[in-house]
């Protein structure tokens, strides 16, 4: 039946990236296969092994495809990973064990296999030998892909789509959504995540519209069936009749025009009507963006977030390979400045295949991740310290370390910049010797020590999106509590000014570059708490420009003072969300 002849079903999910996408859904299911289990009639049962036998020969076909490709664009060594995977697909246990359960039970062949196969990972996993180990990981991959192939579902890579196709999955991991191709997805929905979720910045930086916090639609929609995403309003429509399909079109449209007007003032300076220009920077993941960045004419870069060098790698760029990365994006801003983060990996960014480096943790936001990561591992930072330093010869690069907790921390950082300064010294390697060092404010105690902080450090940039966290202790990428991550919480709004004053106090320079900076409805808010300077993704700049171009820095400030005295974050919201409405239409 098509599915377009079924009934309209609205899903209210939360709106993470703005747009609106209509097309048919690709059902994106990279863990824990939902598997049916059914009896299988006996004059059936030898097609059931035939069944079995094709999906082996499929998968085989599909990692031999990978293990090339891997092998050509990547090198031998990575590809070599592939063949304990085509060994497993010939491990005549596993296989042999299969027909005898499905020969005893009468079972589906699916629910054999996955049986069968997750005994032999939970045996392999328990094993203390490291190689043993991994064989656990490379047999629960090989196994999650025999069941896609035996289930009919689409092969599970997100690069590998071929026609445009709106993802659905459950939760979409900062590896995966680096390697998301934008001209194949037409929108991100996941069952859960929030709007700082990383799979969501990475759509919000594409301009793929997003949906999260859907709870389950992975498990009620199928593949091919058809949808509209609404990223403004947080909807999924599946089925969309002839009539909403019709009032769809007519939303696009005049948004289309309103992005076309907001393209013409991104042309101009961010300068507000009583005449203060506000630096408006870029965030980005990838070196590649840097011409997207010059696009939308940016007055920097206030963070490159370098952790996606490794995300989206199979093994540890070295430092060469981050020093020509760092370059280039140093070298094509120049004379703008590059604020580049220094490496956040753990926490909800885990380098994929390097358990020995981030053992799975019950908490992993307040885990080894970011800086306290790179204290330990002192190798690892060094060579990315080194590669900055050498990067910084050919522009204006500045160095930024996420996760500061406190003065101690920073110290420790410094001092092994400075080993590395002292290092490339002695070789003789150029570097900027005026190099500023910044630190982020998203810890609650770097927050409340910003009088110390400020001391050691040339500037402070605040990551909004991890200070709202741990102040209200909003995990922010449950969606189960997405509506208590209030970025207008009277406690933020204290927070940041606190931090502004000891930043005036020591006259050094505050940026935001968490999420809140790319919203319209907050920006104003912002910059009237003295906020000097807002980084976003580029997508962001124009409508964020419009809005500065049509405010005054006074109105700015009167919202931020009359906010400040108030004590409800839904009326601080409405009252911002009230100063951007009156200063923007639509129509
Ligand atoms: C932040 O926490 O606001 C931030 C910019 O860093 P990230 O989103 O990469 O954690
Ligand atoms: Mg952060």
């Amino acid at each position: 039946m098509d599915s377009r002849a079924k009934n309209e079903i609205t899903v209210q999910g939360i709106a993470a990236s703005q747009g609106i996408a209509y097309g048919q859904i690709f059902v994106y299911l990279q863990s824990d296969v939902e598997v049916p289990s059914y009896q299988v009639e006996p004059e059936k049962r030898i097609d059931e092994v035939a069944r079995f036998d094709r999906a082996l020969v499929v998968t085989r076909q599909q990692i031999s495809k990978i293990k090339n490709e891997v092998e050509k664009n990547i090198g031998p060594e990575e590809a070599a990973i592939f063949d304990a995977h085509l060994m497993v697909l010939e491990d005549e246990a596993l296989i042999g064990e299969t027909i005898r359960e499905f020969e005893a039970t009468g079972c589906n062949i699916e629910t054999c296999f996955q049986k069968v196969s997750s005994r032999y990972v939970q045996a392999f996993s328990e094993i203390d030998d490291e190689y043993l180990r991994e064989r656990a990981g490379d047999l629960r991959d090989v196994a999650q892909r025999v069941l896609q192939n035996l289930l009919g579902q689409a092969e599970n890579a997100l690069n590998r789509l071929v026609d445009q196709r709106i993802i659905v999955g459950r939760d979409i991991s900062p590896s995966e959504s680096a390697t998301l191709d934008r001209s194949a997805a037409l929108a991100l929905v996941m069952d859960s995540g929030s709007r700082t979720s990383h799979a969501v910045i990475v759509a919000r930086s594409m301009k793929i519209p997003s949906v999260v916090g859907v709870r389950n639609l992975t498990q009620r929609v199928r593949n091919g069936d058809w949808a509209i995403v609404d990223g403004y309003d947080g909807l999924v429509i599946l089925n969309p009749s002839e009539s909403t399909l019709f009032r769809y079109g007519k939303i696009q449209e005049r948004k289309r025009s309103f992005e076309a007007r907001l393209l013409e003032a991104n042309r101009q300076p961010a300068t507000t009507q009583d005449g203060v220009t506000v630096p408006l920077l870029a965030n980005i993941e990838k070196a590649e963006e840097v011409a997207k960045v010059k696009s939308f004419s940016a007055d920097g870069v206030g963070l490159f977030r370098t952790e996606y060098l490794f995300l989206s790698a199979a093994r540890m760029p070295n430092e060469q390979e981050q020093f020509l990365a760092y370059k280039a994006v140093v070298e094509a801003m120049a004379p703008a400045p590059v604020i580049i983060r220094t490496l956040d990996l753990g926490g909800d960014k885990p380098m994929a295949g390097k358990s020995d480096l981030f053992p799975k943790e019950t908490n992993p936001f307040m885990g080894f991740r970011a800086i306290r990561f790179c204290l330990e591992h002192t190798d690892i930072f060094k060579e990315q310290l080194r590669a900055i330093l050498r990067a910084s010869a050919f522009g204006r690069a500045k160095i930024m370390y996420p996760m500061i907790s406190g003065n101690e921390e920073l110290a420790r950082a410094n001092a092994v910049l400075a080993e590395c300064r002292a290092e490339l010294k002695a070789k003789g390697v150029p570097f900027d010797e005026k190099l500023e060092v910044g630190t982020m404010i998203e810890i609650p105690s770097a927050a409340a020590t910003a009088d110390l902080l400020a001391q050691e450090c040339a500037f402070f940039s605040i990551g909004t999106n991890d200070l709202i966290q741990y102040m209200l202790a909003i995990d922010r990428v449950n969606d189960r509590i997405a509506h208590l991550y209030e970025p207008t919480h009277p406690a933020i709004l204290r927070t940041l000014r606190n931090v502004v004053a000891e930043a005036r106090k020591r006259k050094i320079p505050v940026s935001v570059c968490g999420e809140m900076a790319g919203d319209p409805v907050y920006a104003p808010l912002l910059l009237g708490l003295g906020i000097d300077s807002l980084s976003m993704s580029p997508a962001w700049l124009p409508s964020v420009k419009y809005l500065i171009r049509e405010m005054t820095m006074a109105d700015a400030r009167k919202l931020a003072d009359e906010a400040l005295a108030m004590g409800s974050a839904k009326e601080i919201y409405a009252k911002c969300d009230a100063f951007y409405r009156a200063r923007v239409r639509m129509d």
